[in-house]
């Protein structure tokens, strides 16, 4: 889908980040349309999860502008300087997006199902009766209908990133934010994981997704964005830029994975 003004859920232009003396961004533009699902691939250490961390305000930009859903949360002033909106309205926006990390950081003392709702209980204040069905809705969705009792310890490297998902998903964002979801699981587990990711593809969730998977990418992705040093080397449709690069330095990036 074209990113058009009023189907437009990311608008990130410019975007700078430095750690120190360690320039991390060096002027990353992204755009992401409403149903849209865009892979970002690229090294390690290229700045795929820092981009992802200053999209969703867990890491404050030094400069850029970024707007999710037409609502700008950071914009630059006279001086090239970003300014943030108040912390309340920041709250508010980046509430929109879910993330999901590599290490999917359940909550090990609780079940799979007081995961889930703990957020929206503590966070949205919905009420037990409430997000319960909801959850279970969810955890049908992500195939863990029978395991709403047991705790993290109990489950699988996958069953556990569905069950993040699940509880990402229960805060009803309009945005999933993936970062390496598959990257700390065995290879044969993988595939339950980019199944279920694929679902809510087929849902029109809107998605911005960091992974190696290539075949994956191809797949699912609507476009594809490659990283390099801090900056986006090439984007286009899937085909495009995993299959025919125009650039050399995507072209010896893929190249690792054939
Ligand atoms: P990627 O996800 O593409 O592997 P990252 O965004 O994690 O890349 O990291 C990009 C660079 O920024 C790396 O050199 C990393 O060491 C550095 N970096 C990331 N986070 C921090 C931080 N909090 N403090 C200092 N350096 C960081
Ligand atoms: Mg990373």
């Amino acid at each position: 889908m074209p990113a058009t003004m009023t189907n437009i859920m990311i608008n990130a232009k410019q975007i700078y980040k430095s750690f120190g003396n360690l320039a991390v961004l060096k002027g990353v533009d992204l755009t992401v349309a409403r149903s849209e699902v865009v892979v970002i691939i690229g090294s390690s250490g290229s700045g795929k999860s820092t981009l992802l961390r200053c999209l969703n305000h867990l890491e404050k930009i030094d400069s850029g502008d970024i707007a999710i859903e037409n609502e700008w949360m950071v914009q630059n002033n006279a001086d090239n300087q970003a300014i943030y909106q108040p912390d309340r309205d920041i709250k508010r926006i980046c509430s929109k997006m879910g993330m999901v990390f590599q290490h999917f950081n359940l909550f090990p003392h609780m079940t799979v199902l007081q995961n889930i709702i703990e957020a929206p209980i503590t966070v949205k204040k919905m009420k037990r009766e409430e997000i319960i069905p909801i959850a279970r809705e969810l955890l049908q969705k992500v195939g863990l209908s029978n395991k709403e009792n047991d705790y993290p310890s109990q489950l699988s490297g996958g069953q556990k990133q569905r069950v993040a998902i699940a509880r990402a998903l229960a805060m009803q964002p309009d945005i999933m934010l993936f970062d390496e979801p598959t990257s700390a699981l065995d290879p044969e587990l993988t595939g339950e994981v980019l199944k279920t990711m694929q679902k809510l593809a087929e849902d029109k969730i809107t998605m911005v997704i960091v992974t190696h998977e290539m075949g994956f990418a191809r797949e699912v992705a609507d476009k594809v964005v490659f990283m390099d040093g801090g900056v986006v080397v090439e984007q286009g449709n899937a085909e495009d830029v995993l299959v025919n690069p125009e650039h050399p330095r995507t072209r010896e990036f893929l190249s690792r994975f054939i």
